[in-house]
């Protein structure tokens, strides 16, 4: 109930209605109290705060697992009352050793973008390109990815790439595609399959 007199007495009195003071006095409500009051210096039901510019974004991952189970249980809140909207989203690394975006590369022609993660050292030096992951962007991709068509396939760097399919040939892996520069690029690859058919990239690097 919105009043604009303030009552003579409360069992609490809560001052601001942004997102804080509501769950407050919602969660006290759960917990049996009665005769609380709101108040805020705004006018109702946007008096002004912060909340009301808020995007109303919540993650799942979160910095501490107090700030995770606040999450948790807004999602909880937020599906009870029929309002969350649930979007996708991937998080690669957010502490200290997250990895560093070490070159990008756009191809028009194919209609994707490259981009190459990695750690950086912590001493500020470069990269040094030991260990990468290759995240593609589809330009046209409509259709969200499911499990198993979002992840590629690994790649391992090899100074040779034709001798080494040749020895892997004469040992009996199955060769998928033969050395030769990659489609739109010059860096030479190959694939062959694993023992359960998974593809493996080999990349000239030397
Ligand atoms: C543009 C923007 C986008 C944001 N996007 C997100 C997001 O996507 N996800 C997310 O989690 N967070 C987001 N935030 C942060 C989030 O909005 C705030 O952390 C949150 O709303 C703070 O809530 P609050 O209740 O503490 O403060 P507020 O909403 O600011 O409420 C405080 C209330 O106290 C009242 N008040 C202050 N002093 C007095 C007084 N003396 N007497 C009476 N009333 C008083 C004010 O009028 C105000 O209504 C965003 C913030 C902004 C500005």
């Amino acid at each position: 109930m919105t009043m604009t007199e303030i009552p003579g007495r409360a069992s609490a009195v809560i001052i601001g209605a942004g997102i804080v003071g509501n769950s407050l006095v919602h969660h006290l409500a759960q917990l049996g109290w009665r005769d609380l009051v709101l108040v805020d210096k705004g006018p109702m039901p946007n008096p002004g705060g912060s909340t009301g510019h808020a995007s109303n974004f919540i993650f799942p991952i979160e910095y501490s697992k107090m700030m995770f189970e606040l999450t948790a249980d807004s999602t909880a809140q937020y599906k009870d009352l029929g309002v969350f909207t649930e979007s996708g989203g991937i998080e690669v690394a957010r502490t200290q050793e997250r990895m560093s975006e070490l070159r990008r590369r756009e191809v028009p022609e194919g209609r994707y973008t490259l981009v190459f993660v990695g750690y950086a050292p912590s001493d500020g030096s470069p990269p040094d390109g030991v260990s990468e992951i290759e995240l593609t962007y589809n330009w046209d991709q409509a259709e969200p990815y499911q499990i198993g068509t979002g992840f590629g396939h690994l790649a391992v760097g090899v100074p040779d790439v034709a001798a080494t399919v040749a020895a892997m040939r004469a040992e009996g892996v199955k060769v998928t595609r033969e050395p030769g520069p990659v489609k739109f690029g010059t860096t030479v690859i190959a694939f062959v399959e694993d023992p359960d058919g998974y593809k493996m990239e080999l990349i000239e690097r030397n």
